[in-house]
């Protein structure tokens, strides 16, 4: 079977993009943190989105499962093969790489799935324009990963999340239907909006191929201050008070103590600023200098104890590398296990202290950090001793808190048995009833979001 279905599969891609030998299939069978790992039968990497229509064709013929697959750096498992079942087809976006020239009376461009964050972002910025998303994982993750899993990053605050930026959407479906549209149209209503359905769903309904993407100003001057401040409640403080005041805040993420002395060792660098229990990190981006501003409304705020102001150059690159390379800082250190939750900014503090609590109990070094404008917090824990009952407490924790079991990372295979503390029996039958129009014999991404 195996032999036949690559042989199909190179009618349609090109022999050279079907990918069998074992040693060159490793790289696509482990996910980025090294947690999830399972086998493929081959991988194959479709080059416009009638190869994907032909890959997946082909793959429902021969009942052959698909995993699919951007940049590999979803954090939750579910764009490697599963470690059971059947050896899936891992379908490689890497291909779909066309990027179109941006519409600048739109403020739009159409990008391929497999097009990195960080090439969106230079091609919007090389028409005076700018990318709305931005996180660390950038020169690999991808369009098609970023939006299968409605990801977040540090403009969140300022722009929303990647569901925000999708204007049009080109798709196709398990049995190789294209849906969708890359007109790119502000305002239609006109039944469903395959946008809004796709984003978030993680490969389960559809594999898109192409995205027409909304584009924002490109702000140059950008200053950002790193802060120490006493506690989590100076940090909510401190929140509130900065967005009430600076139209030009891009972005306000928070970094625990533990995390900074990891990324600092990480860095071979001394921490800037003096000993706290929280760090903030702020970043305001503006057409005219915003150093001033920013700098004033930290002093105001009367929730500092000690701060490092920087336009830029490369000492704001320096305070920057605090905050975007922790968790790079934290696969050095180790394979985490990683949990990304989110609660209302007023019980953040509850959720540390809890999740604190549980790690010294069932063992492991927490290592946290996030997007504190969503109260979504990066739970890593470094040599978890009992990695299911430490998910399972501090998840709990976060949705009696009034939060979320996923803000960013999406429920992949990683979370799929505790989708119903956040989702009722009715959600997930619905959930249920709609894979199962689309796809009843769970060919795409079998195992994530359902268990
Ligand atoms: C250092 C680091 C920092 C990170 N920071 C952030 C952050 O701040 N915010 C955030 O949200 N995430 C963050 N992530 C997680 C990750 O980068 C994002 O989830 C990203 O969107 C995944 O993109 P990808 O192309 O790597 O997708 P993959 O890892 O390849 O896949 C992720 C999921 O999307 C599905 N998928 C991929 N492409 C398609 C497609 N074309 N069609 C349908 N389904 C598809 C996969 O099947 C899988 O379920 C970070 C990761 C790392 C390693």
């Amino acid at each position: 079977m195996r032999d036949s279905l690559a042989g199909e599969l190179a009618d349609v891609v090109g022999r050279a993009h079907v990918i069998t030998d074992r040693d060159r299939l490793a790289t696509f069978e482990t996910d980025w943190t090294g947690r999830f790992q399972g086998t493929a039968a081959m991988v194959v990497r479709p080059g416009s989105t009638d190869e994907v229509s032909g890959v997946l064709t082909r793959c429902k013929a021969q009942g052959v499962g698909v995993v699919t697959q951007g940049g590999n750096t979803g954090l939750v498992g579910g764009g490697v093969p599963r470690p059971d079942g059947d050896a899936p087809v891992v379908l490689s976006t890497i291909r779909l790489d066309e990027l179109g020239g941006v519409d600048c009376d739109a403020m739009q461009v159409t990008a391929g799935a497999g097009v990195t964050l960080a090439a969106w972002q230079a091609q919007a910025r090389d028409a005076g324009l700018d990318a709305p998303v931005d996180f660390a994982s950038r020169e690999s993750a991808t369009i098609g990963g970023a939006v299968a899993t409605n990801a977040g990053g540090s403009r969140v605050v300022r722009f929303g999340t990647m569901r925000s930026q999708v204007v049009g959407i080109e798709a196709v479906l398990a049995d190789g239907s294209v849906v969708g549209s890359l007109s790119g149209l502000a305002k239609e209503t006109a039944g469903i909006h395959w946008p809004s359905l796709l984003a978030g769903s993680e490969g389960t309904l559809a594999v898109v191929a192409a995205a027409r993407l909304r584009l924002v100003p490109w702000y140059r001057r950008t200053a950002t201050a790193l802060v120490a401040v006493d506690d989590i409640a100076a940090a909510v403080s401190l929140l509130a008070y900065v967005r009430a005041r600076l139209d030009s805040l891009d972005s306000i993420e928070l970094v625990l103590p533990a995390a900074m002395a990891l990324v600092a060792e990480h860095l071979g660098a001394d921490v800037p600023v003096g000993d706290s229990g929280a760090y903030v990190l702020v970043e305001c981006a503006a057409h005219d200098d915003p150093v001033d501003e920013l700098a004033a409304a930290i002093e105001s705020s009367g929730a500092v104890l000690d701060a490092a102001v920087s336009a830029e150059g490369p000492r704001r690159d320096h305070l920057v590398a605090f905050r975007d390379r922790i968790t790079e800082s934290i696969a050095a250190a180790g394979v985490p296990l990683k949990l990304d939750v989110a609660v209302p900014v007023s019980r953040l503090d509850e959720l540390v202290r809890r999740a604190t609590a549980t790690v010294d109990e069932l063992g492991g070094r927490l290592i946290a950090f996030g997007h504190l404008a969503e109260g979504n917090l990066h739970l890593n824990v470094l040599g978890a001793g009992d990695a299911e009952a430490i998910t399972d407490t501090v998840l709990r924790t976060a949705t009696e808190l009034g939060g979320t079991i996923s803000a960013e990372h999406g429920i992949g295979i990683a979370k799929a048995p505790w989708l119903g503390l956040v989702r009722s029996a009715a959600d997930l039958a619905a959930a249920r009833a709609v894979r199962d129009a689309f796809d009843p014999q769970r060919m795409l991404n079998a195992g994530v979001l359902e268990t």
